[in-house]
């Protein structure tokens, strides 16, 4: 009895020893993924990228149920509104995607201004074009406009095939509306690949005509408004979407590409110009905490 006794409590011993280590080797793991995050916070810059898709005004019965259903990437005017004001009023620096690639993503970078590099960056980004955004977005830029006298920049990937066309539950905003926005310097026009098809899931002559034919149809929209040749050059791949053979097949007409997958766009070493992360927003976030994001906070 006494021998088992003893062989019991070298074992409760030994095992408590084994438990004592692998606590501690999983504190010092989660210890230097924390330091680790925080490290990479502190050295690279972020820039906060975010994806929007409706914005819908309350006040409008034909924006809300039963004239139209709710979905959860909406996002509403009023705050829409607050968000892009509290932006401008703290002097951020709103990037276009030509902007991106020319000082953060290029082979040869522009090399930025001690004003430039000083200011806090974002991007806003709109997919899919519809009707309502358009309609809702563009009074706010004026507004902000007249009032700060800061003419910002929206970045809106578009299906070009479905410009003016009314879709199922959401119209899409016509050539005609992306032109004044264009014209007035608020937009940024860009692809979201013509008809918004799932690239992955197209051959070469498919990716052709949704890839080169919404460059052709965007910059045939835009014509004599862009002087600069900055329309269609980048592409949000749809559903977020894309393979090794896309990507082959995008290098051929596209500076860079965008992810939609709720991660924050670094300035680290390992940032890929065809695979630019997008924070995605839905109805559920408030303003506070997209003004959270925007500087980098965390949820
Ligand atoms: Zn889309």
């Amino acid at each position: 009895m006494k021998v088992l006794v003893t062989t019991w409590d070298k074992f409760k011993v030994r095992y408590a020893k084994i438990l004592k280590k692998l606590a501690i080797f999983c504190l010092a793991f989660w210890i230097g993924i924390g330091l680790f995050r925080i490290s990479t916070e502190l050295l690279f810059e972020e820039i906060p990228i975010f994806g929007f898709h409706d914005i819908v005004d309350l006040n409008n019965p034909k924006e809300q149920p039963p004239n139209r259903p709710e979905f959860s990437s909406d996002y509403t005017k009023a705050d829409f509104e607050i968000f892009l004001t509290q932006l401008v009023r703290k002097n951020y620096w709103f990037l276009t995607s030509q902007d991106l690639y020319d000082y953060f993503l290029s082979d040869t970078p522009k090399s930025l201004s001690p004003e430039q590099r000083k200011r806090k960056k974002v991007a806003i980004a709109i997919d899919d074009g519809y009707q309502s955004a358009n309609d809702n977005i563009l009074p706010i830029l004026e507004k902000l406009d007249r009032t700060y006298d800061t003419p910002i920049k929206i970045v809106w990937f578009v299906n070009p095939a479905f410009m003016g066309i009314p879709g199922t539950y959401l119209d899409h905003a016509s050539c005609e509306d992306f032109r004044i926005g264009l014209e007035k310097g608020y937009y940024d026009i860009q692809s979201h690949t013509s008809n918004h098809e799932d690239l992955t899931q197209l051959d070469a002559e498919g990716l052709t005509k949704e890839l080169l034919g919404s460059q052709q149809l965007l910059r045939e929209c835009t014509k004599g408004l862009d002087p600069k040749g900055q329309v269609a050059n980048h592409i949000s791949y749809p559903f977020g979407k894309v393979n090794k053979f896309v990507l082959k097949e995008v290098k051929k007409y596209y500076r860079s590409g965008y992810l939609y997958n709720g991660k924050t766009f670094r300035l680290d070493w390992f940032r890929n110009r065809y695979f630019i992360p997008r924070m995605t927003v839905s109805r559920s976030h408030t303003v506070k905490q997209l003004l959270k994001m925007a500087s980098g906070g965390w949820l």
